[in-house]
This record gives C-alpha cells, structure tokens and sequence, in this order.
C-alpha cells in the first residue's frame, strides 16, 4: 500500500526519512549488529545521540548558553504541574491566558502550587480567538500561553507586551517558525506533534528561573536535578530522543525554522484559500488567529460529514475527523507535511463541492 497523507492531530506525521531511518536502527544500528532499542543508555553511542539533540535543539532555536535543553518523559501534561511545582509558590502570582482545552489544563493544576490569575480569556467563543490587549500584572512571576491550540486551531501569531518571563506549552508549534528566545523563561513541548514519536518531552528553561521557590521538590520532579545529569537521572525514552534528534537533523536539512516557517505559510494558504472558497464548508477560528498548524473547518450543509471523510480517504488523505469538541474537520499540516498533501487535500474539496454542492 502507497503511503498515506496523515493529516492526524497526534500522534502525527514524521517525514519518511526519518520513518525509515528510525526503522533500520531499531532492527540495526548502524551495522552494530544490535538494536537502538538494546544498548545502554549510557553507552557512548547513545550519549552521542543525545548530545546531539541537544546541540541542534540549540541551533534550531538559537537558545543562549543559559538555556538548558531536557528531554524528560510524562508528556506535555506533566509539564502543566511540573512549571508550576518548580516556578511557582505562595509569595509569587501565575499568570495564564486561557487559550483552549490544553491552557485550561495547566491552570487546574497551578492552583495547587501557588496564586494562580487567569488574565484573559477567549473560553466564553468555544476558544476560536486568541485574546489580545491584555495587561500582564507587573508583579507576576510568569505568564503562562499556549502558542498552537491544537483542538480549536489557532495560534498566537505575536506575543504580549510584556517583560514577564514567559512559560509557553509549543507542544504543537516546536520548530514551526523562529522564536524570539529572550522573552521566555521556559518552553514545553510533548514530542508527538511536530517532533517525534509519544515518549519524550522537549523542555528549554533560562538558569534563573529555578531555585526560587520555597518547597522542597522531589527528584524526578526538580528541573534542576535533570539539567545536572543531562537528562540521563535515570533511563531517558531512548527511542523518542533518537527519533526526535533525526528529525531535527531533518529540519536542519531543509534550511532551519525560518524555511520551515516559510513552507508551513505556503501549506496553510492551500487549506484555507479553500476553505475559503468553497460553499461546502467554512473556517471554525477566527481569521487573525488562524493556526499554520492545525486547520480546524466545518460543513455548511447537514448531512454531508461522512461523505466527505469517505471521498478524503478514497484520495488517501486521513486523519481529518474534528475533534469532539469543535466537530467537523481538523486538518493537522506539521512540518512534515508535503505540499503535494495540502494540494490533494484541497482538491478532494473541489471535487466534493462539484459534485455535492
Ligand atoms: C497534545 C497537547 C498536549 C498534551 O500532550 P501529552 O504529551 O499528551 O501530555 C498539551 N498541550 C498541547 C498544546 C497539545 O497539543
């Protein structure tokens, strides 16, 4: 069978060089005679690898000397408690922008280290903008955002005004587009979206945002005790590093972040210049805000969803059922998509208004 269009949400599309790479190492590494999945981790083969992720984790995003790079496990959620556990304590404020499913996530469990302050909002339209115009408190500790929302699709395309340090979830933004590193204090990033496989999480924290609060942390938990060992306290998710490292290594291949940013634009013109013309569906978030990641669209006509998922499928393009929460259709364009993808996708549409309008 040909391969498919994954047009899924996440776990997500990888580029079939990295598929494939990722495949031989495991049956066997580099004419080792053993799998990537067989060797110690702290062997100087996979210590290599890992190094590796993270120096180009530096270069991708141009991360200054003290930003420290951790590849840690129990996905983009663990982080909603771990920033908080580690930033945050009852002499400091927590600033959040509630953005979608994901922010709103984040804020539960911050209330449980410290005073926690939604500042702006966009819950009241089922998450279809992104708030703008907002004061952040000049006391804050830090102002928590999730750059990509991933569910509703849309994406913060600038940020506040602010000097607050900011915390932002990126899970499904990484290495989409440059990022002004300087005004983040920490950034999170479950890998199955734009990265890797389930398994890892990419954390970037500036040195000085640790140490501040007043709670002793558990080891697993204390940032600091993963960046003194370099991510490897205990058995780092090998398999998802590896995979991640590859596809950074992709990235860099195709000309960095910037001509990453440039590709994703092109992609996400296809969709929604469609989207736009076509009678048969209409766009879910609002013009301004709309994500290059993660395109979320409706039918304007009853009745015609299944159809139309059916004739997506026929042309080998999946992944596309909204998600509950928005309904219609959600199609996710990660880095990894091609633009021979977005262009059979929005031919299906045209196709589908021609013979269903
Ligand atoms: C998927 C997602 C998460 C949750 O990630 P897990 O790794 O499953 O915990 C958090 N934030 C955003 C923006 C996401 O897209």
């Amino acid at each position: 069978m040909s391969k498919k269009y994954n047009f899924s949400a996440g776990p997500a599309i990888l580029p079939d060089s990295v598929i494939k790479a990722s495949a031989e190492a495991v049956a066997n590494w580099d004419g080792t005679g053993l799998s990537l999945l067989e060797v110690s981790h702290r062997g100087a083969k996979f210590v290599s690898v890992l190094e590796e992720a993270m120096a180009l984790t530096k270069e991708l995003l141009g991360l200054p000397d003290n930003y420290k790079v951790l590849f840690l496990t129990g996905g983009a959620s663990s982080q909603f408690y771990m920033t908080a556990m580690n930033l945050l304590d009852k002499n400091g404020k927590a600033c959040y922008v509630d953005t979608g499913t994901w922010s709103t996530k984040a804020i539960k469990e911050a209330k449980l280290f410290g005073p926690t302050e939604v500042i702006a909002s966009s819950k009241e339209q089922n998450f279809q903008y992104v708030p703008k115009g907002y004061e952040v408190p000049k006391d804050a500790t830090y102002l928590h955002l999730t750059s990509n929302n991933t569910i509703s699709g849309t994406q913060m395309h600038e940020l506040p005004i602010t000097n607050t340090p900011i915390v932002c979830d990126m899970s499904s933004d990484i290495f989409s587009r440059p990022i002004d590193i300087e005004r983040y204090g920490l950034i999170y990033a479950g890998a199955q979206k734009n990265m890797g496989p389930a398994g890892t999480t990419l954390v970037i924290v500036r040195e000085d945002m640790l140490g501040n609060v007043d709670r002793e942390i558990t080891s697993m938990l204390d940032y600091n005790t993963h960046i003194k060992k370099d991510s490897s306290f205990n058995t780092p998710p090998v398999f998802p590093i590896f995979v991640s490292m590859l596809t950074m290594r992709w990235i860099k291949s195709q000309g960095g972040v910037a001509a990453m940013a440039k590709h994703n634009e092109e992609k996400a013109a296809i969709i929604y210049n469609e989207i736009d013309r076509n009678s048969l569906f209409k766009g879910v978030a609002a013009k301004e805000d709309r994500s290059l990641m993660n395109v979320t669209f409706v039918a304007t006509k009853e009745g015609i969803e299944k159809d139309f998922l059916a004739a997506c499928e026929a042309a080998g393009c999946v992944g596309l059922k909204g998600h509950r929460s928005v309904g219609g259709f959600r199609a996710s364009i990660y880095n990894a998509m091609s633009i021979e993808g977005v262009n059979t996708l929005a031919q299906v549409m045209q196709d589908f208004e021609k013979a269903n309008a």
